[in-house]
């Protein structure tokens, strides 16, 4: 089985395990590509809570090295690593943040949408608790104006975990068809590529990133698809991919077609 995982995290942001344990963990579990993809979180709001799960601007050069250092000493013909980076949007200053990456030899730029104004949707079930469910279907909808706005950049090569909001289950109570596939259709127009997040499957929502429903669209449409992890630590480097690729061959995607990015270019291939 070809087992590729890119969306991973080490201690250089919200992970648990460094940079090599990642690796060592990934290489154990059988994956034949492994890449790391630390948070790289600049609010365009005073924000220092970023403290405690982006990685530091004066970080990104040791975390560099580090990845580059690990691909030296575990890579074979059996196993690759890459070097990614998991890019929060906001409209404000998108192009700045990712700007501040420099000329770094990323193979693949993941953009994600953690924030809706000030609010992390991600963050925790007593911080949607308050809410009305007016205010609910308020941050949906602007969550998936925000993912358009995140595709229409350019700016990224990876939608990261589609539908993120719904991680403690907290749904919409309206239709908000036009505004999810009004993002699909910048995703595709964009050329970007979306994942099957299997963490959500271990989260209060219980079934991956995005559902079912959005991953047909996206099928419809053409826009192609990988399967990750988003570990934050070596334990879950391969968690629940045969529900993955289950998934995918619901959506009417063919599970046995892989993508593999290497310097910001993206080549379709097959499981093996
Ligand atoms: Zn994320
Ligand atoms: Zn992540």
């Amino acid at each position: 089985m070809t087992d590729i995982s890119y969306h991973n995290h080490s201690r250089f942001s919200d992970g648990a395990d460094s940079v090599d344990a990642m690796v060592q963990a990934a290489k154990a579990a059988g994956l034949a590509e492994f890449g790391l993809s630390d948070h790289w979180v600049f609010a365009p709001f005073r924000n220092p809570e970023a403290k405690t799960w982006s990685m530091a601007q004066e970080q990104l050069d040791k975390y560099v090295q580090e990845v580059c250092q690990a691909r030296q000493k575990y890579c074979d013909d059996s196993f690759q690593l890459r070097l990614g980076i998991e890019v929060d949007f906001f409209p404000e200053n998108a192009a700045q943040v990712v700007a501040a990456l420099g000329d770094q030899p990323f193979d693949y730029i993941i953009g994600a949408v953690h924030y809706v104004d000030r609010f992390a949707v991600d963050h925790s079930a007593e911080t949607w608790a308050p809410f009305t469910q007016a205010q609910v279907d308020d941050i949906w909808r602007q969550y998936w104006q925000r993912i358009r706005g995140l595709a229409r950049s350019g700016l990224y090569d990876i939608v990261a975990h589609l539908d993120l909001p719904k991680k403690f289950a907290f749904y919409p109570s309206v239709e908000l068809r036009d505004e999810e596939d009004a993002a699909l259709a910048a995703i595709r127009e964009a050329d970007m590529i979306i994942e099957i997040n299997t963490a959500g499957l271990d989260k209060p929502c219980d079934e991956p990133y995005p559902s079912l429903s959005l991953l047909q669209r996206a099928r419809a449409l053409d826009i192609p698809v990988i399967v990750s992890a988003d570990a934050h630590r070596c334990a879950n480097v391969k968690r629940n991919f045969p529900a993955a690729y289950e998934l995918m061959a619901r959506a009417g995607y063919d599970p046995d077609i892989r993508w593999h990015f290497k310097q910001r270019r993206r080549e379709a291939g097959r499981n093996a």
